[in-house]
């Protein structure tokens, strides 16, 4: 086992939290408070090789392996979990997808544009009665010549109102149940093809939420990624990619929690000393800390898995499910060390533990995760 970063691990972590320092973390408070989706800082991060992580040169990304990839999400996730979210759902859900299931001419089609940064695209799988029972599609698919009509809803679609390409999954024979789901990828102007953004959201309040509309809209044939009936193994191997990404977010907000305590806890006197010097204030601090090298090192073994191509569903499951916990308790420990000020968004943390909630919802809740990590464990299958 080899805990060393490479030189090359190390100068990502630089570039990417320089990067973060600069552009992100100065804005990140007034894009919350405004609900500013933003689109000038994901414009600057595509040159920087950013918005592809893992996708390889020869489709326009960075050729990251998923230890590098790990690092720029968590220090991005440690500036601001809004474009956080944002680079999860365009690389590991959106791009990491098509990279897995595409043929080659939708692979040289879609990925350099939304590598470099141009196009941002949006994972579609969630439907207004469609969430942890992701194979109960109602969205369908039929057949029309060579193409198909789509027509149904999808809810909660991060970047649906601003991405250039989603990825639809939809029924195509109800009488096969999750058999019969197929994944499409459908462009933006599409006729027929609306989104909604959704306001008032607890969190990630500068990300783009919405709600598709498919209404007749009529898609070409080579819209069909992998075969009909292909919908649900991509949707769970997406998800086996995004929720490596959400986790690594965590672990990145879950150090932002650590910075920001540890900075206040040696700052604020009461009692004519730093709050620092109380042991229950240490007690905090500790808490913090075993939670972040916890969580990163669930990460990083199943970015290690992921890395050589071993299968890691249980390693990723766990790094997620353990880690958007963790990032829950450390932003309520970091709110505990700033006391009243931690309730005011003149300091982050306030954002941090209401950035952190969602984590524990989406690409899977607390309660997926735990069925997935007891079912490997007892061995026994989903479909009983
Ligand atoms: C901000 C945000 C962004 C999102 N982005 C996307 C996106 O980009 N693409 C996308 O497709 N979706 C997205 N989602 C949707 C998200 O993945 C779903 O909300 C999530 O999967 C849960 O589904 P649900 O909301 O329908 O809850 P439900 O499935 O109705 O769950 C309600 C409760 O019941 C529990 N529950 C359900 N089934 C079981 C079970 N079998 N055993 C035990 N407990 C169970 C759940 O854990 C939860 O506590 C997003 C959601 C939000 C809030």
């Amino acid at each position: 086992m080899d805990f060393d970063f490479t030189e090359e691990q190390e100068m990502i972590r630089r570039t990417v939290r320089d990067f973060a320092e600069r552009e992100m973390i100065p804005i990140a408070r007034d894009n919350d408070r405004t609900e500013t989706f933003p689109a000038e800082t994901l414009r600057k991060m595509g040159p920087l090789g950013f918005m592809s992580g893992p996708v390889p040169e020869e489709y326009g990304g960075a050729g990251m392996d998923y230890i590098s990839f790990a690092i720029l999400v968590e220090e991005i996730g440690r500036a601001d979990s809004s474009v956080r979210t944002t680079l999860s759902v365009h690389v590991s859900l959106v791009q990491m997808t098509i990279l897995q299931w595409a043929s080659e001419a939708q692979k040289r089609k879609y990925l350099p544009r939304l590598a470099s940064g141009e196009w941002l695209g949006c994972f579609a799988l969630t439907e207004p009665n469609a969430g942890s029972d992701a194979a109960n599609q109602q969205t369908m698919a039929l057949r029309d010549g060579d193409g198909w009509v789509l027509n149904g809803n999808k809810m909660f679609i991060s970047n649906g109102g601003v991405a250039n390409l989603a990825i639809v999954f939809a029924q195509t024979d109800r009488s096969l149940g999750h058999r019969g789901l197929a994944a499409f990828l459908v462009e933006k102007g599409t006729p027929g093809f609306s989104s909604r953004d959704i306001h008032g959201k607890l969190g990630l309040r500068s990300s783009n939420t919405a709600e598709l509309i498919f209404e007749n809209c009529r898609i070409p044939g080579d819209a069909l990624m992998g075969q009909a009936g292909d919908g649900f193994k991509i949707a769970m191997a997406a998800l086996d990619s995004g929720r490596f990404s959400v986790a690594a977010g965590s672990v990145g907000l879950c150090q932002a929690c650590l910075d920001a305590s540890k900075k206040y806890a040696l700052e604020r006197q009461q009692f004519g000393k730093p709050i620092a010097n109380f042991q229950l204030v240490q007690e905090l601090i500790a808490d913090i800390t075993t939670d972040t090298e916890a969580a990163r090192l669930l990460v990083y073994r199943a970015g290690h898995l992921k890395t050589k191509g071993i299968r890691n569903t249980f390693e990723t499951s766990l790094a997620k499910h353990f880690s958007t916990e963790a990032a829950m308790r450390c932003a309520y420990n970091a709110i505990q060390v700033h006391g009243g000020y931690g309730y005011l968004d003149e300091y982050p943390v306030e954002r941090y533990w209401r950035d952190a909630r969602v984590a524990t919802i989406y690409e899977g809740t607390t309660q997926i995760q735990k069925l997935i990590i007891g079912r490997h464990v007892l061995g026994v299958s989903a479909f009983v």
